[in-house]
């Protein structure tokens, strides 16, 4: 272990292990398998490098994201790794001189396409060579629970059989109970030693608000917080996607759309635009994401509702994987949720899949309207135990005021129940207001006993009422019957009075300006920092690298605050190891002294 550190601190320039790294690292050493659940960005990766740099052989490392391996092997060479990578983009001549390195023991790291490992000759030639272990990155896809199963994944269950001598292992941020069982079933890691670690990402700061005008609600937010940041915009449509980044274009930011619509050669070109520039926003479906490995995301921006809270945990824990402060940032209301219960209406799910996925809608409905901490809610949601209140989401930062909805909520109910449970928010908002429409007339609601009870709350705080009973599961808003609200068995205390609860009253302040945390500390010396980044950006275009691979955000962070101008203090900053003090320390040197 003394090694291990060694490494750490001098190959990857970092003073300590964080948890569990140390103790993952000694069971791989010493030839044990693992299987290591950490969330993203908690440094999964360093517990397969340095063992594999410090056993004998090449560390061979399975990862199914083929358009994510050249950044990682060029980031792995950055610090005097020998890393390389196989899968289907190279050439006949470049796969030859990697296998020849690997007979020659020439590679500490190889990462592999998981259909590629699984071809005769690939397994032959491994059979040839040493091995130090395996690492399956992104483990849940061997799961067909999990939403990125992948068959070729089942196979890697012979990897086992073929090299019995050989340590595995496994890492993955997402796992529930279900998913990890599958894991340790499907690769045989009965006998691997287990490490969890927990799902809070601390440095995200989430805040959900209602959607009033979207657009005008995202350009504000960018301008105030975000105004050189890369991000990612999740829209729920293609053509939104395509809309929006042309609007964002526009107002002067660099917007690229990314959907499963587009060709391959745009989707990769935006992508890559996306890794190596800096401040690009992409305004993506959810096609786009899944092992997006950019440090330096600065937020994750949510204009439609996501499905699930499974979702809205994995799209915006792409923020900040570099540790440093990030948002996530979402926009939603009662529509999105219509329009995602009509999509699930349309789909081919089963009977069964479709009900689980409404609860799950309902959930994620919920923790939007929640008043208490939405940490707090997002952690016990996946069964972890955390403080009441984090201080890092918008109802810590801005408490929610509440109110008695009591009154409310029966007089909201009944109106559904009235009105035979067909109608959407719109009209039943109108009886309760005595608004004689021509709907109302044609319906003859105006002559229900209920016609304008109301008028104690406005158009907008019934509208609240409504999504929150919705959001509390005592009414649907129903796809088959275009959004008309039905009731369910839960409300029945609350319609006969027998129950009192809670509603939020909707913020009405501008959140944004209250809670503007931008990821920079506010003493920062822009001057310098801006030089910083220009110099990186140059580094980085010789190279053809993206610029987090030449130094990350935070380790450019700390050069404006401790202002090394000797390659001794540079050595000391977070991320410099003996490889890059060495290839870039002098340059930063001078931009600081010229600073
Ligand atoms: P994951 O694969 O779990 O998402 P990574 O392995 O990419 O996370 O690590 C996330 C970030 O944390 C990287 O920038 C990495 O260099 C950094 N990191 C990892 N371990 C440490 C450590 N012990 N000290 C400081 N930074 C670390
Ligand atoms: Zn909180």
């Amino acid at each position: 272990m003394t090694r291990a550190l060694n490494i750490l601190q001098e190959t990857f320039g970092y003073p300590a292990f964080r948890e569990p790294q140390a103790a993952v690292i000694d069971a791989v050493i010493n030839g044990d398998d693992a299987l290591l659940l950490m969330s993203t960005g908690g440094g999964k990766s360093l517990c397969y490098q340095i063992p594999a740099m410090i056993r004998p052989g090449c560390g061979i490392v399975i990862s199914p994201l083929i358009a994510l391996m050249q950044d990682q092997v060029a980031a792995l060479r950055q610090l005097g790794i020998r890393a390389s990578f196989l899968n289907s983009t190279l050439t006949a001549e470049e796969v030859y001189t990697i296998e020849s390195s690997l007979r020659h023991g020439e590679l500490d790291l190889l990462y592999i396409a998981p259909e590629r490992l699984n071809q005769n000759r690939t397994l032959d030639l491994l059979q040839t060579v040493s091995i130090s272990l395996f690492a399956i990155d992104e483990a849940h896809c061997v799961s067909q629970w999990g939403h990125d199963f992948r068959a070729d994944y089942l196979a890697l269950n012979q990897l086992h059989q073929i090299f019995p001598s050989v340590p595995r292992i496994a890492l993955t941020a997402t796992a529930d109970a279900r998913t990890r069982s599958e894991i340790i079933d499907n690769l045989g890691l009965n006998n691997a030693h287990q490490f969890v670690v927990g799902f809070d990402r601390p440095n995200i700061q989430y805040r959900i608000s209602l959607k009033t005008n979207p657009r005008n609600q995202l350009l504000e937010f960018l301008k105030t917080e975000h105004p050189s940041d890369a991000g990612i915009v999740y829209c729920l449509s293609r053509k939104k996607t395509e809309d929006t980044a042309e609007w964002l274009s526009k107002q002067g930011f660099k917007a690229l759309a990314y959907h499963a619509g587009l060709t391959p050669e745009i989707r990769a070109e935006h992508q890559r635009r996306f890794l190596t520039e800096e401040s690009v926003i992409i305004v993506a479906t959810i096609a786009f994401g899944m092992g997006i490995d950019k440090p330096d995301v600065r937020f994750v921006a949510h204009l439609d509702l996501p499905k699930t809270i499974e979702a809205y945990y994995q799209e915006t824990g792409r923020a900040g994987r570099d540790g440093l402060a990030a948002n996530a940032w979402m926009v939603y209301g009662l529509q999105d949720v219509t329009k995602l219960r009509q999509m699930l209406g349309q789909s081919q799910g089963t009977e069964q899949y479709k009900r689980v996925e409404q609860i799950k809608l309902n959930a994620m409905l919920g923790f939007c309207e929640i008043s208490t901490c939405r940490r707090h809610a997002l952690l016990a949601y996946f069964d972890e135990a955390s403080r009441e209140q984090c201080g890092n989401c918008d109802t810590c930062l801005v408490p929610v005021e509440t109110w008695d909805g009591s009154d409310a909520a029966q007089k909201a109910l009944s109106v559904i129940y009235r009105t035979d449970q067909r109608f959407g928010v719109g009209h039943l908002v109108d009886v309760l207001l005595g608004q004689e429409t021509d709907k109302i007339i044609q319906f003859n609601h105006h002559q229900l006993p209920l016609f304008g009870i109301g008028t104690e709350l406005t158009a907008k705080e019934w509208q609240s009422v409504f999504r929150q009973l919705v959001a509390g599961g005592h009414a649907i808003a129903d796809a088959d019957r275009f959004g008309g609200l039905v009731l369910t068995e839960k409300c029945r205390p609350l319609l006969r009075g027998e129950q009192s609860i809670q509603f939020r009253k909707d913020p009405v302040q501008k959140t944004a300006k209250k809670l503007t945390k931008t990821p920079l500390p506010e003493d920062i010396d822009i001057a310098l920092w801006e030089a910083l980044r220009a110099h990186r950006r140059d580094l980085a275009e010789e190279q053809g690298v993206p610029p987090y691979v030449i130094f990350h955000d935070s380790t450019l962070q700390a050069m404006t605050e401790l202002m090394p101008t000797t390659l001794e203090a540079f050595a000391d900053l977070p991320g410099v190891g003996i490889r890059k003090l060495d290839k870039y320390g002098q340059g930063f040197i001078s931009v600081i002294k010229q600073h």
